[in-house]
């Protein structure tokens, strides 16, 4: 197959979810705001996570928009004029830099004062090149998301999660003390959830056959340190960057040497790379999503559903008991 250049590549996994996005756009006339609420009241985030943190604290007392809409890749999100309009409107903009590039740039163009990056809440200590482990994604031409060096997915690990709750909640209690008692309560029960999830998920992964946890896209590093498994990502932290011959024999002799049964890919992505790899080694493939948006291909109608239904596949593609 002849090379295709980067920005295609990316958008061809992309395409059904771009058709969406446009049609939704062209059917509501709106951009970050997402509808009838005056911008200046709205709450913006930047993609799902954040979005449904942002909406478990505010419990409805101020509406919450995303720019990343359901279905889109927030990896490589654009932003139209719209949302950026929105960005500089909004009451409180509210992301994690060094994800989204597009939006780590439109943040610049807002009042610093009505902006919370929650990166630093987050704990970002897993570099690209741990979270890939040996699967050869420190290639540079693989990192061309914007990552920065840092492994961005902190919400696949519920204690990592809570800590930036708690940061955007000690914001929104600082900016709107009227709703004080509303955040303040809201979040202890968010944070109390995600620590019953957290208990679940220590307990589920306690005792399993492999602690070789072997995925297409590399984000369940958080995930892994969090449980004592340890990620092999064949595609790295971007979904639909080629993997090399070199790095799929290595996750292939990896799966062989080691007992792994299973393979994982993402709900939304193609998984011919997970497939080549089974099909050479005889491990099965099964779903694990990285909860970067809820579709309805989503394993679950939110954070977690999903959550759960990762533990059930993890417990049986590990073999634990
Ligand atoms: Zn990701």
């Amino acid at each position: 197959m002849p090379p295709v250049p980067p920005p295609l590549r990316r958008l061809l996994p992309a395409l059904a979810a771009a058709t969406t996005l446009v049609l939704a756009a062209a059917a509501c006339g709106s951009g970050a705001n997402g509808g009838t609420s005056a911008a200046e009241d709205v709450v913006v985030t930047s993609f799902y996570p954040i979005q449904f943190a942002t909406q478990q604290i505010t419990g409805g007392a101020v509406p919450v928009s995303v720019l990343t809409k359901p279905g889109a890749e927030p990896h490589d999100l654009e932003l139209s004029p719209q949302d950026i309009g929105g960005m500089t409107k909004a009451r409180l903009v509210v992301y994690a830099d060094g994800f989204q590039p597009a939006v780590d740039e439109a943040v610049g163009l807002v009042d610093p004062a009505k902006v919370l990056d929650v990166a630093d809440a987050a704990k970002l200590t897993l570099t690209l090149a741990e979270e890939s482990g040996h699967a050869g994604e420190t290639d540079p031409q693989h990192d061309d998301h914007g990552h920065s060096g840092s492994d961005p997915h902190f919400w696949l690990d519920p204690s990592r999660y809570a800590a930036v709750a708690e940061a955007i909640s000690a914001r929104l209690v600082k900016d709107d003390p009227q709703h004080a008692a509303t955040y303040t309560k809201n979040t202890a029960v968010f944070v109390e959830k995600l620590s019953e999830l957290d208990d679940e998920m220590r307990r589920g992964l306690e005792q399993c056959r492999t602690k070789q946890l072997v995925t297409s896209h590399a984000a369940f590093g958080y995930l892994a340190a969090r449980y004592g498994l340890q990620q092999h990502g064949i595609t790295g932290v971007s979904p639909e960057a080629e993997p090399s011959a070199s790095a799929l024999k290595a996750v292939a002799d990896l799966v062989s040497s080691s007992g792994v049964t299973t393979i994982y890919q993402e709900t939304l992505v193609e998984p011919h790379f997970a497939q080549t790899v089974a099909g050479s080694t005889g491990a099965k493939v099964a779903t694990l999503d990285p909860i970067e948006g809820i579709t309805s291909a989503s394993v679950g109608r939110d954070y977690f559903e999903v959550m759960r239904s990762n533990l059930v596949a993890l417990r049986d593609g590990q073999g634990c008991s």
